[in-house]
Formats: C-alpha cells, structure tokens, sequence
C-alpha cells in the first residue's frame, strides 16, 4: 500500500473514532437522533478505510499478475519467427527482393538469405 493511501486510511479510522466518540457524547445528553446520524458516519468511514483498504490489495495482485505474465511473454526470437525475421532486416533491397539481394552498401550482402 502506497504512503497517500496508507495515510488516507488513517485519517478515515481517525474520522470514525472521532465521530463514534461524538455520537456517544450526543447520547449521554439524550439526543438520540443525532447520535444515530453521528454513528451512521462513523460506519461510512470505517466503510471507506475497508475499500481503500480492498481496492490497495486488488491494485497490487494486479500488478504482481501483470508483472508474472509480461515475464512469461518475453519475446524469445527463434530464427524461423516473423518477430525475428523483423528485428534482423538489413537494407530495402531485401525487403523488395524477399530476401533474395542486397543493397551494394548492405553488410549482409555475401550471405544467403
Ligand atoms: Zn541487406
């Protein structure tokens, strides 16, 4: 979990521990109505510190499965692959000669295709 994060959380418990003390101050001088509303905010924050809570976990499994698969699909060139034959052209006359010629310059012109 992520420092803004963990310090959102804990001004949401902050929040829920001031207002839960607040509703049974609001009690004991016998507004019961309030202290009610006083409570019901004080669940919203103890709600809102589980899902940022909830949401921080999901966020890292995601990245910890994204990471897993970005390993597992690291390009592994094999001569006869499209991805190889891309990264390993040489000059525009091999191109247009389907790998047949090469430009005069080209570094690769005494080899085969
Ligand atoms: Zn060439």
């Amino acid at each position: 979990m992520k420092l803004p994060i963990r310090v959102l959380c804990w001004h949401y418990l902050a929040a829920a521990a001031l207002t839960a003390q607040c509703a049974a101050v609001t009690a004991r001088n016998g507004d019961a109505w309030y202290a009610i509303g006083l409570f019901c905010c004080s669940l919203l924050s103890v709600v809102a510190y589980a899902r940022e809570h909830a949401e921080a976990r999901q966020r890292h499994a995601a990245a910890v499965r994204a990471e897993r698969i970005a390993r597992v699909c690291a390009p592994r060139f094999r001569e006869d692959d499209a991805a190889f034959v891309l990264a390993t052209t040489c000059c525009e006359r091999w191109w247009t000669s389907a790998g047949v010629e090469h430009d005069e310059a080209c570094a690769r012109k005494g080899q085969s295709a």
